[in-house]
């Protein structure tokens, strides 16, 4: 035995994706990839005015499957806690409340 410690990062209790600044979509390229890839329908796109669909998150549909996050052409996708990303409101996913 090496004693040597492998960190490996704590897995998630409740995952859920989320989309960060690296989407094509927010450069405004238009992609629908990670949509595509999820079977959850729990990636919607919302119009932007002047620019090309924006994909967001439905956290209340995501399971956390990662299928999405291994398609995303710029890996622009992680997955999170569901309730950190919930008590942070998810800033630049969710642009309303329901
Ligand atoms: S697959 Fe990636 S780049 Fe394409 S819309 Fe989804 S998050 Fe954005
Ligand atoms: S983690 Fe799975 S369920 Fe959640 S958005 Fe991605 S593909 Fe859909």
């Amino acid at each position: 035995m090496s004693g040597a410690e492998v960190s490996e990062p704590a897995p998630l209790v409740d995952p859920v994706a989320r989309i960060g600044d690296a989407c094509l979509a927010r450069r405004n390229v238009e992609c629908r990839v990670c949509g595509e890839a999820c079977e959850w329908s729990a990636i919607r796109f919302r119009p932007r005015p002047g620019g090309v669909v924006q994909p967001e998150v439905v956290l209340e549909n995501c399971t956390g499957c990662a299928d999405c996050v291994v398609v995303c052409p710029t890996q622009a996708i992680e997955c999170t806690e569901r309730a950190a990303q919930q008590a942070a409101g998810d800033v630049g996913q969710e642009g309303e409340k329901t």
